[in-house]
């Protein structure tokens, strides 16, 4: 990986916090990137991550600071990665896709929108693009299982690597977009085929990873070659710990399963950010999750990472495992 971003992101305080911890946050922004944290026992910890986003934070910030560059890269055909990371009601969702994909309201729109806006933008700046295309796939991973948010019907999708296209959903609906709002379509299809796929087998969606892939195809002017740049934004399964909610049975796998991935995803990124020179072993295969972000993390391709919190004491514990997770991202 050749450059990685971490930012956090607090939420405002929901009613429910609000009420029972009489307006309290646990959480004080010194500069753009320098925060203090108190945890439930009122020790202070000091973060500094690239950025960090305050409860008054606009989506649009968001999107500029840790995406833009992003999909900029990519569609010069440089891979990347945006990963929204936290506990179950920490802001993840209402980051990644706003309160809904086809959300009217340009303050609300979330990430994907604003990703999708920007790749049409980019291509249609470069006069040197001569010809593109760009697919876009959709796909669940649910105990370590993958699922077709396009197909339902495709619920065992395998990860394939080829030497040309690098990894593969194999098999897995890919669908061509030609514009903003036949993409916003799609990505609106898919949300809501999770949603059905999920009642009908009566998982939350809290528990699952979501994938959207867009594949960024480009001919450039004089170089007859199509480039591909690959951009992946996931939105993770919750990161809460399984005590909490006393869980046994289905739960406590389904939670053994999340912890296994989000465990995986973080020893590839301390493998890809620590391994300077030496040639050390990167365990995509650990969990399906990192097989499918393998070349969106490695080689010449770029990531960022929002730990998303909620800034209430009440979760202060959850939010401190999200933010520490930041930081062993961003340093080690
Ligand atoms: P997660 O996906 O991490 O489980 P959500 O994104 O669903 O959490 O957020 C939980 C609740 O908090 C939702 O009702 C959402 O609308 C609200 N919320 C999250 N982040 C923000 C924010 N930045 N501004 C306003 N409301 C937010
Ligand atoms: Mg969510």
């Amino acid at each position: 990986m050749s450059n990685i971003t971490v930012c956090a992101r607090f939420r405002p305080l929901s009613s429910k916090e609000r009420r029972d911890d009489g307006h309290r946050i646990c959480i004080r922004c010194i500069d753009t990137e320098t925060f203090i944290f108190k945890d439930e026992k009122e020790e202070d910890f000091t973060f500094s991550f690239d950025r960090v986003f305050c409860e008054e934070s606009k989506q649009a910030e968001v999107y500029e600071f840790l995406a833009l560059p992003i999909v900029r890269d990519a569609v010069n055909a440089i891979n990347g990665t945006i990963i929204t990371y936290g506990q179950t009601g920490a802001g993840k969702t209402y980051s990644m896709e706003g309160p809904s994909v086809l959300e009217v309201d340009e303050e609300k729109k979330g990430l994907l929108p604003r990703v999708v806006d920007g790749i049409f933008e980019h291509i249609k700046s470069f006069d040197e693009i001569t010809k593109y295309s760009i697919k876009l796939s959709m796909v669940e991973i649910y105990m370590e299982k993958v699922r077709d948010l396009f197909d339902l019907s495709k619920d065992n999708i395998q990860i394939k690597e080829s030497k040309v296209q690098g990894i593969l959903l194999s098999g897995a609906t890919e669908i061509s977009v030609s514009d903003p709002s036949q993409a916003l379509q799609s990505l609106s299809t898919g949300i809501a085929n999770r949603a059905v796929g999920e009642t009908q087998m009566n998982i939350a969606s809290s528990r699952s990873h979501s994938v959207y892939m867009f594949t960024i195809q480009t001919e450039f002017l004089g170089d007859k070659r199509m480039k591909a740049g690959k951009l992946v934004l996931v939105d993770l399964a919750g990161s809460e710990k399984v005590e909490k909610t006393g869980a046994e049975g289905r739960v406590l796998e389904e939670a053994k399963m999340i912890n296994k991935s989000l465990s995986a995803l973080g020893n590839v990124i301390n493998a890809l950010t620590c391994g300077s020179g030496r040639a050390n072993h990167i365990p995509y295969r650990d969990s399906k999750l990192t097989r499918i972000l393998q070349d969106a993390l490695g080689g010449n391709s770029r990531t960022a990472i929002l730990c998303c919190c909620s800034p209430s004491p009440s979760n202060a514990s959850e939010s401190l495992s999200t933010l520490r997770f930041g930081g062993r991202a961003k340093h080690i």
